[in-house]
C-alpha cells in the first residue's frame, strides 16, 4: 500500500495547478488520470500531418487576473492573439460577437458612432429588467430580430433544450457592442502557450508522479492518502446518489487539407443551418508553419464526454445537494469545471485552484510579535 499526503484525481488545469503547488510545498503527490494523457480538455497534439490540434475543441487562452498570468508563465511563453470569430447567416459573414459593423451589415444601417448604436439597440432592445433565462437574456439586451437570427438556433442546437430553460449567464458570455471591436474577448491578455497547452501542463506535473490510463474509483482501495483532491464530475464521485448531473457533449470531426488555409476566420459559426455549431481552423492562431491545415466541426450531443455543465436554476439545485455533501468531507476538495458543477473557463480554473491552495495548504507565515 502506497502513503501519500495528496492523491490528485485528474491531469487537467486544476489538477496541474494545485499538483504544482503542493509538490513544491514539499508535499507526497500522485495524480491519477484515467485518459491515456495529460491536459485534461485543454490537450493539444500534432496530427497525422503533423498539424497542431486541440483534441477538444479550439481552447482561447484569455485572463484578467495577474496571478493566473504569472503562475502559469513559469511553465510557457506566450504567442499573444486576438481571436477572430465570423457567424454565417443566409451565406453572408457577420463579426461576433455582435458590434457597430454586425449592426451596420444586418440591418443595412450607417451607425458612426457609440452613440447611435446604442439608441438603435435602444429601439430594439425588449424591456425585462431582470432576464431569467438565455432567450431574455439576448431579448434585454439585443431585441427579437438579433435573438432570432444569431442566438436562438444557435443555443438550441449547442444545449439540445430551449434557450427559456438555460439560464442566462449562457448568452450574457457574449457581449453586445456599440464599437467596432472584433476580439471574441475584450480580456486583457490573450494569448495561446507557445508550444501548446500540453507542453505547458507537462512542465507544470515535472518530476510529480502521474498514472494515465487509471480511473481513481478502480484504485481508490490502494492508496493511502491524507488528502483527496476531485477533480472530475462530482456526481460520479457520490455514485449518482442524488440522480445524474446533466452534462452536453460534443463530437468532434477532423478535416485536413494540403492548402495554407481552408478559411479566413479563426472561427465561423452556423447557427442557422448544418448539424454543427462552429468551424474552428486553429492553424490561424497557433501560427503554426506547415503545408497543411486541419479544421473541425463540433456536433453538440447529450452522449459522451462531460464537456459543460449546463447552467439551469434545476440543475444548480441538484448540484447543491451534491455540494453540501461534499462539505461534510474535511479530506476531499472538489474543484475545477466538472468537480464545481461551473461553466468555467481556464483562468478561472487555474484561479479556483490558486486560491484553494492558498486558502487550506499555504505554509501560514508566522507574525512576529
Ligand atoms: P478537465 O480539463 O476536464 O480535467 C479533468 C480531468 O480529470 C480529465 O482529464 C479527466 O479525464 C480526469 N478525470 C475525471 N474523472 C476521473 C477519474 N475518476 N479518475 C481519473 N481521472 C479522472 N476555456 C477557455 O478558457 N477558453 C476556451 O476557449 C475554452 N474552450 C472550450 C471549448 C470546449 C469544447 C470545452 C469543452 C471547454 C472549453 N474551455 C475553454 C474550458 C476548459 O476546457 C476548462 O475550463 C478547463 O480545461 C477545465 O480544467 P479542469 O482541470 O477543471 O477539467
Ligand atoms: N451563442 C450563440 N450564437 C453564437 C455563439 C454563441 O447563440 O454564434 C451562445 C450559445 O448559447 C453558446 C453561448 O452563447 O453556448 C456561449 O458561447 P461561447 O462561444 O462562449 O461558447 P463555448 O466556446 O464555451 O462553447
Amino acid at each position: 500500500m502506497q502513503r501519500f499526503d495528496f492523491v490528485i484525481v485528474g491531469a487537467g488545469l486544476a489538477g496541474a495547478t494545485l499538483a504544482r503547488q503542493l509538490h513544491d510545498s514539499g508535499k507526497k503527490i500522485l495524480v491519477v488520470e484515467k485518459r491515456n494523457h495529460i491536459a485534461g480538455n485543454c490537450y493539444d497534439f500534432y496530427n497525422e500531418k503533423g498539424v497542431l490540434v486541440h483534441k477538444y475543441g479550439p481552447h482561447y487562452f484569455r485572463t484578467n487576473y495577474d496571478s493566473v498570468k504569472l503562475f502559469l508563465s513559469q511553465f510557457t511563453e506566450w504567442i499573444p492573439q486576438k481571436y477572430k470569430v465570423r457567424v454565417a447567416i443566409k451565406n453572408k459573414i457577420y463579426s461576433f460577437p455582435i458590434n457597430r459593423t454586425t449592426l451596420n451589415e444586418y440591418f443595412k444601417l450607417n451607425l458612426k458612432t457609440k452613440q447611435q448604436a446604442e439608441k438603435f439597440l435602444a429601439s430594439k432592445r425588449e424591456a425585462i429588467e431582470h432576464p431569467q433565462n438565455a432567450e431574455e437574456q439576448v431579448l434585454a439586451n439585443a431585441g427579437r430580430e438579433i435573438y432570432e437570427a444569431f442566438f436562438k438556433n444557435y443555443t438550441k442546437k449547442q444545449w439540445g433544450i430551449d434557450p427559456k430553460n438555460l439560464g442566462p449567464s449562457v448568452t450574457a458570455r457574449i457581449p453586445i457592442r456599440t464599437d467596432t471591436n472584433d476580439e471574441y474577448t475584450s480580456a486583457k491578455f490573450q494569448a495561446l502557450p507557445k508550444l501548446g497547452y500540453t507542453a505547458m501542463v507537462e512542465n507544470m506535473l515535472k518530476d510529480i508522479p502521474v498514472m494515465l490510463n487509471t480511473d481513481f474509483h478502480d484504485i481508490e482501495k490502494y492508496v493511502e492518502y491524507k488528502k483527496l483532491i476531485y477533480t472530475g464530475p462530482i456526481d460520479t464521485f457520490f455514485n449518482y446518489c442524488y440522480g445524474k448531473l446533466p452534462y452536453r457533449s460534443l463530437n468532434f470531426t477532423f478535416e485536413t487539407f494540403k492548402k495554407e488555409f481552408y478559411q479566413d476566420w479563426l472561427q465561423i459559426n452556423y447557427p442557422n443551418e448544418h448539424a454543427y455549431t462552429r468551424i474552428v481552423e486553429i492553424k490561424h492562431i497557433t501560427k503554426q508553419q506547415t503545408p497543411f491545415t486541419t479544421i473541425s466541426k463540433e456536433f453538440p450531443t447529450d452522449d459522451g464526454e462531460p464537456y459543460y455543465p449546463v447552467p439551469n436554476s434545476e440543475n444548480e439545485a441538484l448540484y447543491q445537494k451534491y455540494e453540501e455533501k461534499a462539505k461534510k468531507l474535511s479530506n476531499v476538495y472538489f474543484i475545477g469545471r466538472l468537480a464545481q458543477y461551473r461553466y468555467l473557463n481556464m483562468d478561472e480554473v487555474v484561479k479556483s485552484a490558486l486560491d484553494l491552495f492558498n486558502a487550506q495548504f499555504a505554509k501560514k507565515k508566522k507574525i512576529k510579535k
